[in-house]
């Protein structure tokens, strides 16, 4: 179908001459030339709006594919609005997470570097007004547009006069627009409204996407970080705990809820000898292993699924069978994730063996001392009343008797009570400083003849031998105490007949003297040394190292009586001297007890 497209018009130059054929034809040629361009550049464009359209979607959804990353997707859907409607400027542009402006998140063509990530503030320009009401706008000639901001126009270079603008839908929300501009006026038409509606459909489904997966990634790497955040917490949490129950000084054990044995920290080791390997899973009975089971244990409590924490005293067995005193505290171990649910026992002990043995001993030493006052208090306040009321009738010599009886009863008393007073001052920490040159010889031969009596009265021999000078620096009561104390302790532990020599001596440093315990320790000088040699009872060696130790008694078959005091005094009064005690003995045959003074060079 032929169609009269336009005209060509030749003219002439005026002068009167007639066209020539061959002009004419030239003209027509032209013509005719001119009429197939311009219907070859129509079909053109009507092949290109064509193609557009047709690929329009299949592109979009490319976009939707191709990228999930919004701002990427932001780039394409402006670039691909740009090219399909072959505009000058493209861009897109979103609401922020507040909803209250519009920000370009992408932008293609002239301008595009300038306006991309600049925000609208609200209410400013046609796209706000298509946002505000999820509808189309085709504006023709933007300056005639009172909503049109031409605010940026100076610094793009770009002055607008075409404005299509579609808002961007999903779930029925306006997310945003995206706008088209030209520098022409009025050069879209409803064509273009149609195609980049088109465009705006997808557009939003692949924003949407692409704002979710970003959200997605983003929860994903918080939780990640979460997770890595509470690791690290849990593990330093447990490093401390950890820490604490190795430094911690009480047996910690922990058991299931059937009392089976899950941890144990070193000091439960140390206590117990039991290693973790040998007892991990067992019933925590082994700590019980041949004894009867009196007392409340933490598999019994836990059975009973025992809620409260208790605390109780027991007495444990180690592995290598000996037993030891525990204050034991055992606490439920409550899940902390699972609504705390009972899961086991943490079992706390502490070795109070130590403290059990001086509450015995003590308990042992008031029983003791009673029993040391009362014996001589009852045989003097008999013998006295006897003396009183047989006075008249009683020969001399039986009265003098009693009345050397009462003495050595009443001496025995002063000793006791001296014994006492002088312990409660080491106590205390009020020992005499009081320091004169004091002749040892001289006074072990007082005190030798002041235990006479007591040695007579077994039949034992008792001398003293050493005829040296021993002066010393110190304090003559306390050094009596001592010499009496060794004396005293030498008869009592000697059965009759025994010997008992008390023997004094100077002794130098650095060599040790056989028959003279300790003196391989002594300093360097020379040592006013004194001994006390008995063919008593002995002391076997186990029991040696304690007799210093403050109401330590052994037990021994005559049941001699005592305090346990008097060498735990000795031992501080000649420590207090600079000296040194010391004793060797076998079981039987009898022992020696030496003591080492700084000798007094003269
Ligand atoms: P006490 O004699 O009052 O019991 P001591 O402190 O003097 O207290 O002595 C402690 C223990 O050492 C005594 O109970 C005794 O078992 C033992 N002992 C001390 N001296 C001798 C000794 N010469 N022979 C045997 N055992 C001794």
């Amino acid at each position: 179908q032929e169609q009269v497209v336009g005209l060509v018009e030749v003219l002439d130059d005026g002068l009167g001459r007639s066209l020539a054929e061959e002009e004419v034809v030239l003209a027509r040629l032209l013509a005719n030339q001119i009429a197939s361009a311009i219907e070859a550049a129509h079909l053109t464009e009507v092949t290109r709006r064509y193609m557009v359209e047709a690929t329009t979607l299949n592109s979009i959804g490319q976009v939707i594919t191709s990228s999930l990353d919004l701002h990427q997707t932001l780039s394409i859907i402006a670039d691909h609005a740009h090219w399909l409607l072959d505009v000058e400027a493209a861009s897109v542009i979103l609401r922020d997470e507040e909803g209250d402006a519009l920000w370009f998140g992408a932008a293609a063509g002239e301008g595009a570097d300038f306006v991309r990530g600049q925000r609208l503030a609200n209410g400013q320009g046609i796209v706000n007004w298509v946002v505000q009401h999820g509808e189309p706008q085709m504006v023709p000639d933007a300056s005639q547009d009172p909503r049109w901001f031409a605010g940026w126009d100076k610094e793009t270079g770009f002055v607008t006069r075409s404005v299509l603008c579609v808002p961007l839908r999903t779930k029925g929300q306006t997310i945003g627009a995206i706008e088209a501009l030209n520098k022409a006026s009025g050069v879209f038409d409803e064509k273009d409204q149609t195609l980049l509606t088109s465009i705006a459909a997808s557009a939003a489904i692949a924003i949407e996407n692409a704002r979710l997966y970003q959200e997605l990634r983003h929860r994903a790497g918080s939780l990640e970080e979460t997770v890595a955040r509470r690791t690290r917490e849990l593990q330093a949490e447990r490093d401390r705990t950890q820490a604490i129950l190795e430094a911690v000084g009480e047996a910690v054990i922990v058991t299931d809820l059937r009392g089976r044995i899950q941890y144990l920290n070193p000091a439960a080791v140390a206590l117990t000898g039991f290693s973790y390997e040998e007892v991990a899973g067992q019933s925590s009975r082994v700590w019980q292993q041949g004894q009867e089971a009196s007392e409340p244990f933490a598999p019994e409590l836990a059975v009973l699924g025992m809620t409260q924490t208790q605390g109780t005293e027991v007495v444990s067995r180690r592995k290598d069978g000996t037993l030891y005193d525990a204050l034991m505290t055992v606490a439920p171990l409550f899940d902390s994730q699972e609504q705390g649910q009972l899961i086991g026992h943490v079992c706390v002990q502490r070795d109070i063996t130590p403290i059990k043995e001086a509450e015995r001993l003590k308990d042992q030493f008031v029983s003791n001392v009673s029993h040391e006052l009362r014996t001589p208090l009852s045989i003097i306040t008999l013998l006295g009343g006897n003396l009183d009321m047989l006075y008249e009738r009683l020969p001399d010599e039986k009265r003098r008797k009693m009345i050397q009886d009462i003495r050595e009863h009443a001496q025995v008393l002063d000793d006791l009570i001296g014994d006492i007073l002088e312990i409660s001052r080491i106590e205390g920490g009020r020992v005499s400083m009081d320091r004169e040159p004091v002749y040892l010889m001289r006074l072990a031969i007082e005190e030798v003849e002041k235990q006479r009596p007591l040695a007579q009265k077994k039949s034992q021999a008792l001398q003293v031998t050493g005829a040296r000078r021993l002066a010393v620096w110190g304090n003559r009561e306390q050094l009596r105490l001592v010499v009496r104390n060794l004396l005293n302790n030498a008869i009592k532990y000697t059965p009759r007949q025994g010997r008992i020599t008390c023997e004094g001596t100077i002794l130098r440093a650095e060599s040790a003297t056989s028959g003279w315990p300790g003196s391989e320790a002594l300093g360097a000088g020379r040592w006013a040394a004194l001994r006390v040699i008995d063919t008593g009872i002995g002391i076997s060696p186990e029991d040696l190292p304690n007799v210093y130790d403050r109401f330590y008694r052994v037990k021994s078959e005559g049941n001699v009586s005592g305090t346990g005091l008097g060498l735990s005094i000795a031992k501080e009064l000649i420590e207090a001297h600079n000296g040194l005690i010391a004793a060797a003995s076998i079981p039987g045959q009898g022992s020696t007890f030496a003591i080492y003074l700084p000798l007094q060079e003269e």
